[in-house]
């Protein structure tokens, strides 16, 4: 992918077919397409600007809440190539009906898509499914969280005009605490890639105090910019906590993913396998998931995870 052509560029669309599921371009002003994969004529609505959105009642934290969604899915742990056609399903009827249960169900399955399509490297795929929604979903919550995942996406591939159009169109306001969590933590993903490690600091709080869904990847951020700020026994010490929070396959696995920490993962290694042989005995089933989940593999911890 070129600079030209970036994949999460903001000023145009891409919307799944509603026929296919195929990612398509479409004019920011909408009209008639016919999709490339299947031929059906698509009528598209013309983007619609959160500034002119009407604003139902505020939701509750719950109503925000991924693990939920995946655990009522059953798919928790299981592969991608088990789970895409379940989670693909469940959004294709969720688009039909994004207003049911206040949209939770096209939220859940749009991240639970979007994120397969992402492991999978299909990252074209992964914009429209999580664009469809943005421009389906009646929550304002819902769609900054799902703005979250596309500046996350674009700046993982080093797209941060993209990045920053998409966090540009969140706003929290009067909103439940954890949408601001997922924009601090997103800001601060920008900011760690952009090498603002300072930033960071100030954006996420210290692994003990952090709540919510972002929480991990929030403390994962903070102990790269920690270490790249020559603080290496505060990230040290934020490892420890993180770990004991989050789990050690978990926050580990993560950062090897995101490559945050090296130096800290490294000596917290070290440190446990001497302490402790058999904390770094066989692998684990958990250490054989996180493996598979680089490898593309599995559905499970990967939803607040990705850097
Ligand atoms: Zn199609």
């Amino acid at each position: 992918m070129t600079s030209a052509s970036p994949v999460f560029d903001f000023a145009v669309r891409a919307i799944a077919c509603i026929n296919c599921g195929a990612p398509q371009r479409v004019p920011p002003g909408g009209g008639t397409v016919e999709c490339g994969h299947c031929r059906s004529a698509l009528v598209i609505e013309p983007r619609r600007v959160e500034s002119t959105r009407s604003e139902p009642a505020p939701l509750p934290a719950s109503a925000y809440d991924l693990e939920a969604f995946l655990r009522s899915t059953g798919c928790e742990g299981k592969p991608w190539s088990e789970t895409l056609p379940v989670f693909r399903a469940a959004w294709n009827e969720a688009r039909r009906q994004p207003g049911v249960e206040g949209g939770y169900r096209l939220y859940g399955a749009t991240a639970m898509l979007a994120t397969g399509h992402g492991a999978q490297g299909d990252q074209l795929a992964r914009r429209a499914v999580l664009e469809t929604a943005v421009e389906l979903l009646p929550d304002r919550g819902h769609r900054c969280i799902l703005r979250c995942h596309l500046a996350r996406a674009a700046n993982r591939l080093g797209e941060r005009e993209a990045a920053l159009a998409w966090l540009g169109q969140c706003d929290a306001t009067g909103l439940a605490e954890v949408v601001a969590d997922e924009i601090r933590v997103t800001k601060a993903s920008l900011a760690n890639a952009a090498g603002h490690h300072a930033r960071v600091l100030e954006l996420v709080p210290p692994a003990q105090q952090a709540t919510g869904a972002s929480a991990s990847l929030g403390a994962q951020l903070r102990i790269d910019s920690l270490e790249s700020l020559g603080r290496d026994d505060e990230a040290r010490q934020e490892l420890e906590i993180a770990i004991e929070r989050h789990g050690r396959e978990v926050v580990l696995g993560w950062m090897a993913v995101n490559e945050l920490g090296p130096r800290s993962r490294a000596a917290f290694t070290t440190v446990h396998t001497t302490a402790s042989p058999r904390s770094s005995a066989p692998m684990t089933v958990a250490i054989v998931l996180v493996l598979l989940a680089l490898a593309g593999g599995v559905a499970i911890w990967v939803l607040a995870a990705i850097n």
